[in-house]
């Protein structure tokens, strides 16, 4: 079909990093972006009121978990994502290649897609460009991914086989698309390799997707490399898309990612942190466990206005997470996401200011 226009307006541009509006059928997205994962079409252990209320525009959501239980046509059925899990707003679903890759327990590849076991049952599926497609149409989110291949960033032989069935899919997924309110993002891939990499990006580019992600990074190479292949793919993927960074999520990550030229970020980082006692701060990451928080009558950061910090101090904080309650998941969820969001609204507004080195050097001099 006619990719439709979902129009992406930039606002400030220094050097590489960007300031925008991406416009989707439910709302706009400021970006740089941050989104919270909802793996089940649910960000855990955080209601959707309080996701707006602590200013998350955009959550995403996992195709591949969503598809085996409870099943796109029951999501269907029951109005699409939007109205089944009552975020009004933009949602995001990727393409269940990844969790295919990294979670299914048996998997079989071919040219025309992928045959795995479920995790949950071990009851055999088949995934193809087409049927990715199929289902994420069937979710209704405003951006959709085209199915891809990840490989083991270093192998060279597998990246770029990996790579060139990663372009014959998009193609197929391309062709697949039938609802125009849906945008669809051709995905870039390439392991390490700089040559790959500038491959992928040029045949991707020249697909006339409304997006772009950058697959196959933050997946155990090293950071300098990771930046080393932003610089490369976005010198060639066109300015006037946005595009989107999978799966990474550290603060330093996006610091980097922002200067680099990447708008949409996800990651479960922040609530997974937070199941797990730790708060992230733009000092350093506490652990509230730790007894030195029993009688400390401070917020995780007083220099937060989240709910969690002008409310709670550490030491009930700690009590919570000592009588391992579920409220403490909540109220360090909302502090962790909140600290994200804040991260990149301030980096947006830094762009726009024409100070995005200084402020990231300040927010780089702490240990994240
Ligand atoms: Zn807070």
């Amino acid at each position: 079909m006619t990719e439709p226009a979902f129009l992406f307006d930039l606002i400030a541009r220094q050097g590489m990093a960007r300031a925008g509006v991406f416009h989707t059928p439910h709302g706009d997205l400021m970006t740089p972006v941050f989104a919270p994962v909802g793996t089940q079409a649910t960000v855990k252990a955080v209601t959707p009121q309080q996701l707006e209320e602590i200013g998350a525009s955009l959550v995403l959501a996992n195709t591949y978990h969503l598809y085996l239980r409870p099943g796109a046509e029951l999501v269907a059925e029951m109005g699409g994502l939007h109205c089944f899990m009552q975020w009004p707003h933009p949602i995001l679903t990727d393409s269940g290649g990844f969790q295919v890759f990294s979670l299914a327990d048996m998997r079989k590849i071919d040219e025309d897609g992928v045959t795995f076991k479920s995790h949950i049952d071990g009851s055999t599926h088949r995934f193809t460009p087409e049927k990715s497609i199929d289902i994420q149409q069937k979710l209704g989110a405003d951006i959709m991914m085209a199915f891809d291949e990840c490989a083991e960033p270093y192998d060279r032989t597998y990246s770029e086989r990996a790579m060139l069935r990663t372009h014959a899919w998009a193609e197929r997924c391309k062709q697949a698309q039938t609802r125009p309110d849906q945008a669809l993002f051709g995905i870039v891939q390439g392991g390490v390799f700089a040559d790959l990499r500038q491959y992928s990006a040029q045949t991707i580019a020249g697909m006339g997707f409304s997006g772009h992600a950058i697959g196959g990074l933050s997946v155990g190479e090293t950071k300098p490399e990771m930046y080393a292949m932003l610089e490369v793919v976005n010198c060639i993927l066109p300015e006037n898309k946005p595009r989107y960074l999978m799966g990474v999520g550290t603060p330093q990550d996006l610091v980097e990612g922002i200067r680099r030229g990447v708008d949409i970020f996800d990651c479960v980082l922040p609530t997974r942190l937070a199941r797990h006692q730790a708060a992230m701060t733009l000092n350093g990451r506490i652990n509230l466990l730790n007894a030195v928080h029993a009688h400390d009558p401070r917020p995780i950061d007083e220099a937060c206005g989240c709910y969690t910090c002008r409310k709670f101090s550490r030491a009930y904080l700690r009590h919570l997470v000592v009588a391992k309650e579920m409220l403490a998941a909540t109220l360090i969820s909302i502090h962790n996401v909140y600290t994200l969001l804040e991260l990149v609204r301030q980096a947006r507004q830094a762009i726009i200011e024409g100070r995005y080195g200084a402020w990231a050097e300040k927010i780089l001099q702490h240990e994240l």
